[in-house]
């Protein structure tokens, strides 16, 4: 397909998408090439036809939650989880597959009972937060106080606080971002801290979901040294609209709180990585990554099975191009996400002294797609360039966003390391109706969707790995996360 001569990559799209050989591009407004030919052009493309046409993706994460299922990290079903990748990802044929072993902190969920005691006895539906310790054998039974939000909570007198069960009441408000997770679950990680501060016994918390069903939803929670710990739990949706409609009746309300969860000490987990070998820039590395762990409670389908099938793919896509891209790709299944990003910073520690040639990183933890916009944070004096470059590369019209992404949890803490990031955000609309439940399972994802999300990395990191711009420094930040 060398029908045309110039840079015209407008040209070598419109090729490309009508399939036709013999057209010559009408010469417009073409923006100024920095590096990519018209083959890159048409491979990307090429790439991401494929991904939409191949059901891989659906097979992936299928097969990692029928023949694995929940894989909480620190557990037996952690270690099957690694056993899975790294078999998966060898028969895929990557140049490399290997493991790098990670301290994890394993805990056992156990238990949680909980009901209102008075004024009007009735059963809730309650689970632990991940990290919790258990209540004493016989339970813990106290009056609740309600807040708001963790905001109010941290503001209120102790003397309102003492011997009673914290209720944090903050609603998750439905977003396509899914930034309604980002203004409440302050109250699920920092809450039983900010309570026993002032003297609570325990804390539950209303589900940081966007659902009404009658289940609640896990998290991570932590505790601080020099603070008691207390049990910490959160009730469904409608468990504490119930609470609510209790207090408009009567302000005493009391609960009863039973949990046998366990923190277990130390375990050991690893990171799976699978490499495409680059071509001419080897030690270059673009990272695509995902986490392998889960929640117990569903199979881990959209968090975060659904990423590992989406990187996997796309890694599979280039590992299988007759001409490999420059850089190597690198897929990474991040141990243990879910109980602190212990994962992340065991890779950031292994790989410290070739962080310098992580040319970008990205990670898909945002359920299953479609990915609807890029997001970046690059070098800013070059931000228009990749900006420019990937909007003509990318078939579906993603859009192209902003220069201050974060990357994905695992790869957010990169940026303070000076490795560039991108985001590529996936619809999360319907995201925290399933997150950190019973109910994240495999039929929540569309393989339409996921196919969607695992062309756009294709595309993404094809280029990423061609790409000549250069993407460092970062813009300096005062606080870099
Ligand atoms: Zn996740």
């Amino acid at each position: 397909m060398k029908h045309y001569q110039t840079a015209s990559l407008v040209g070598a799209i419109l090729v490309a998408l009508v399939g036709c050989q013999n057209i010559l591009p009408t010469q417009t407004s073409t923006p100024k090439l920095i590096i990519n030919s018209s083959d890159d052009a048409q491979i990307s493309q090429q790439l991401a036809k494929q991904a939409l046409a191949s059901r891989l993706s659906y097979d992936i994460v299928e097969s990692l939650t029928v023949e694995v299922g929940p894989r909480l990290a620190g557990t037996e079903k952690d270690i099957v989880a690694v056993e899975w990748a790294m078999e998966k990802l060898w028969l895929m044929g990557f140049d490399k597959v290997y493991k790098e072993s990670v301290q994890v902190p394993a805990w056992s969920r156990g238990t949680a009972y909980a009901s209102v005691v008075s004024p009007y006895e009735q059963p809730l539906m309650v689970t632990a937060l991940g990290g919790s310790i258990a209540t004493p054998v016989n339970g813990i039974q106290a009056p609740i106080v309600r807040f708001e939000s963790l905001e109010e909570l941290t503001h209120a007198s102790p003397a309102r606080i003492e011997g009673k069960i914290v209720f944090i009441d903050h609603k998750t408000e439905r977003h396509i971002t899914g930034k309604g997770y980002g203004e409440s679950v302050g109250g699920r990680s920092r809450g039983a801290i900010a309570a026993a501060e002032k003297g609570a016994v325990a804390i539950v918390i209303r589900s940081i979901g966007t659902d009404h069903d009658r289940m609640a939803h896990t998290g991570m929670m932590r505790y601080q040294e020099d603070v008691p710990k207390i049990p910490a739990a959160a009730m469904s949706n409608p468990d504490a609209d119930l609470i609510n409609a209790m207090l408009k009746r009567d302000p005493k309300v009391v609960l009863s709180l039973n949990m046998t969860s366990e923190n277990q000490g130390i375990a050991t987990s690893y990171n799976v990585i699978a490499e495409v070998t680059g071509s001419s820039k080897p030690d270059e590395i673009v990272l695509i990554g995902a986490h392998l762990d889960s929640w117990d409670e569903g199979t881990g389908a959209i968090d975060d099975g659904a990423g590992v099938a989406i990187v996997t793919t796309a890694a599979k896509l280039i590992q299988d191009l007759p001409q490999k891209p420059a850089r190597t790709i690198r897929v990474v299944l991040f141990a243990a996400e879910e109980v602190g990003i212990v994962g992340a910073k065991a890779y950031a520690e292994q790989h410290a002294d070739e962080l310098d040639k992580h040319y970008i990183a990205a990670e898909s933890d945002f359920g299953a797609g479609p990915v609807y916009k890029i997001d970046f944070n690059v070098n800013p004096a070059t931000y228009e360039q990749v900006k420019q470059e990937h909007s003509a590369m990318t078939l579906f019209g993603v859009e192209m966003g902003n220069n201050e992404a974060s990357g994905g949890p695992d790869v957010s803490i990169m940026p303070a390391l000076g490795v560039p990031v991108a985001s590529l955000r996936q619809d999360g609309t319907d995201y925290f109706d399933y997150h950190h439940t019973p109910n994240d399972t495999l039929d929540k994802i569309d393989p339409k969707k996921l196919a969607q999300s695992a062309a756009a990395y294709a595309q993404f990191a094809y280029m990423m790995a061609q790409s000549e711009i250069d993407l460092r420094p970062l813009k300096q930040k005062e606080q870099q996360h």
